[in-house]
């Protein structure tokens, strides 16, 4: 499955807000939404466009998308999975993209961007229930438990995660164990849990024209 591989600041500068595209790194480093708060390209700058309803709702799903680093296509199947179980369609499809086995690093800090939570997990460095699992979009479950495995030079790599990682908490889903490098998944997040600013209300309205 293919991804993007632009420039993710330039996503941000797109939707006018920090989607913290590049996770801890945001942090530390100058903002391109601070330095230049207005939309990219050429005539970026001069733009002064009131959204209809169609294009807030529309904006909110590129967020999501991007947020979570994924394709139109793959969007789409997450969606129409979410609209075919039984509850609220918004929520399960939060919950879906938060259970996402990339996610779930860049939450526990193993990674500080969910792009190297994807990169962590394609490289074969985690197991899952003691099975090796190389698939980023891996759906965990409840006490499923998450293992990293590496070498020397991984291990520090990792230990360095974890440290830039320390200012985000833990969400309370997870219970990590930073010292041999594993997790336990508590329970399934419910929509407290999920701190990304969307409403994904917007998103099924989209989706229900
Ligand atoms: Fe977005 Fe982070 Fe880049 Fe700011 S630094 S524009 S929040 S990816």
């Amino acid at each position: 499955m293919g991804r993007y591989i632009g420039s993710v600041c330039r996503l941000c500068r797109r939707e006018g807000e920090k989607l913290f595209l590049k996770g801890t790194r945001c942090y530390t480093h100058r903002c391109a939404v601070d330095r230049r708060s207005y939309a990219p390209g050429q005539h970026g700058a001069g733009q002064r466009i009131k959204l209809s309803n169609y294009g807030i709702q529309l904006r909110e799903k590129q967020k999501v998308k991007r947020i979570y680093g994924l394709l139109e296509k793959q969007f789409q199947i997450y969606f129409s999975k979410a609209s075919s179980k039984t509850g609220n369609t918004g929520f399960l499809l939060l919950q879906t993209l938060e259970r996402r086995l990339d996610n779930v690093l860049y939450q526990l800090g193993f990674a500080t961007s969910r792009k190297q939570g994807r990169q962590i997990v394609s490289h074969g460095f985690v197991s899952v229930n003691d099975q090796c699992v190389n698939i980023a979009s891996f759906q965990i479950n409840e006490n499923d438990e998450i293992q990293l495995k590496f070498k020397k030079k991984g291990e520090k790599n990792i230990k360095d995660n974890l440290e830039l990682s320390k200012e985000r908490s833990v969400p309370a889903w997870l219970e990590l164990d930073p010292v041999h490098f594993k997790a336990k998944v508590k329970r399934l997040p419910v929509r407290e849990d999920i701190e990304i600013p969307i409403n994904e209300q917007l998103i099924v309205e989209l989706y229900s024209r």
